[in-house]
Formats: structure tokens, sequence, C-alpha cells
């Protein structure tokens, strides 16, 4: 079984007295189970093919996969992470380095790295590539089978929006009907849960800094959540290690995962490529 070698942080009575793990491991009752119960969460990969790479290896068997935004900009292999974005499934939102990539959106709000690092990926990518990127749906997206989830890139009421702290989630958190909104942009792992009228972050709790783990996050049904998976090929909480996130959506269990990869490769990419050092520094502090 994929992620038995996973330090994973239990968490609380899921409901089922089976740790996820243990619940992941049983073949799925299609007679009572709805489509897409176990949903691959990846975000802000920012052309970091390792990083990627080393996510997909360590996920666990999932049904879908929705990709929050952000697959290019920063890192060294756009066309190679678009190829393997597009083979995972259909379920996209677009981010902002994606729009100002393809020139949806123009450079006036980028700092001077984020800047090179966008006319760079520019002239790197195919033509096909850059129409792709230019029908990248906006958010919110809603999947048919699952109308309690919806999947956006920055806030569900402004998709370049930065929901850092628990005060800039309450206004989506209040206003949005919706139970639970998974979000990337931030490349902060972790989340916000409405309990009454107060917004409160969660952050995943980790006991190693360089092995492959995991954290669970039962839900509750009758609390609203915003939730981000991490960032694949950016982290930016001090954690170097590549982000994503799994989400049971029969359980109602969101599982966390840090996973190492081969940074050193993906940083003398970025190097070769005269991209702006910092983007190489950066990857190895996580910040
Ligand atoms: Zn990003």
């Amino acid at each position: 079984m994929k992620g038995c070698c996973f330090v994973s942080s239990s968490g609380p009575d899921l409901g089922h007295g089976l740790p996820a793990y243990a619940a992941a491991a049983f073949p799925l009752q299609k007679s009572y189970n709805p489509p897409f119960v176990r949903i691959l969460l990846l975000s802000d990969i920012h052309s970091n093919l390792e990083a990627l790479d080393s996510c997909l290896a360590a996920a666990p068997a999932h049904d879908l996969v929705v990709n929050l935004g952000d697959t290019v900009g920063y890192g060294g292999n756009p066309n190679e992470v678009i190829a393997k974005a597009q083979a995972l499934g259909r379920v996209f939102v677009r981010g902002n380095h994606d729009k100002a990539v393809c020139g949806l959106m123009n450079l006036e709000d980028f700092n001077p790295v984020a800047g090179l690092a966008t006319l760079w990926t520019r002239d790197q990518l195919t033509p096909k590539n850059l129409e792709w990127l230019r029908e990248l749906p906006q958010g919110p997206i809603h999947v048919d089978e699952l109308p309690d989830i919806q999947f956006v890139h920055g806030s569900p009421l402004d998709e370049d929006e930065y929901m850092v702290s628990a005060r800039d989630a309450i206004e989506p958190l209040i206003t949005i009907p919706v139970p639970v909104t998974f979000f990337g942009h931030t490349h902060l792992q972790g989340g916000f849960v409405l309990t009454g009228e107060i917004s409160e972050a969660y952050h995943p709790g980790y006991r190693t800094v360089g092995q492959p783990e995991s954290s669970d996050w039962p839900l509750r049904k009758d609390r609203r959540y915003l939730i981000n998976p991490g960032s694949v090929g950016q982290p930016r909480d001090g954690d170097w290690r590549a982000g994503f996130a799994m989400f049971d959506s029969d359980a109602w269990v969101v599982s966390f995962y840090r996973i190492p990869y081969n940074l050193r490769v993906a940083q003398e990419k970025i190097l070769a490529a005269n991209l702006p050092q910092r983007l190489a520094t950066r990857l190895a502090t996580g910040r």
C-alpha cells in the first residue's frame, strides 16, 4: 500500500473507527460511495518538476485530481509541468501567474523577480501551452457530484485575493454558503474554520523537517472551511518540503502531506536558465 512509510499524525475519531490509512486500504464500495471519494489537491506547482514528481509518487490512490492554479511561473520546467498536469485530470482553476504568463493580466502587481520569471516562462512555452493557459477557467469551480465543495485560486470572492490570516478569511467564510472551499495562492498549507462567527486558523502539525509526512484534519459537517493544500513547487511556510493534500469526501477528512524532493536539481535548473538566484535559494528555506 502506498503511503505506508509515512510518519502519520493520527487524527481524532473519523466516525467509522478506522484511521484514514486503514480506510484507504479497503476497496471502494461503488454501491454506496459517491464518485470522486478521494480527491488529490495540487496547487502552486510553479514549474517545479522535481517537486511535482515526488508528490505524485507519494500520493495515495485517488479518484480525482484538482489543480488550484499557478501551474507555471518561477521554476525551470514550465512545458514539462503543464504536460504532466494535463495528464492528471480535467479540473483546473486559473492562477494569477497562469494569467500573467499568457498575457491575460499585466505585470504591474508583480515584484521584479516574479516579473522576470513570468517573461522567461512566456518565452519558453509552446504556442499550444500558452493557448491552454489562456483557456483555464476562473474560480470558483464546482464539480456536479460534489455540491458541498468548491475550488478557487485566491478567494471565493476574488480570484487574486490572498487569504493569509483568520481575519482575511472571515468575509468569505460568512458570505459563501458552500461548506468547503479549497484554495491556493498563499503557498501556506492549512486553513480556516468558521465556528459561529469566529474564524480560526489551522496549521497541520509535523514531527520531522525532512521526512515524508502526513497530518489529518477531520472536518465537521456543521462548520464552514477554507482549506489550502499547500504549494507543490514553492512552499512559503518555512518548510521546504513539497506540499499537497488529499480530501476524503466520504469520511470528510483532509490529509495534508509534506514530501522531500530533489531540491538541488530544481535549483540548478533555475540557475541554468539565468532566472533570479533568489528563486533557487528560497526553495531551500521554504520562504
Ligand atoms: Zn502561486
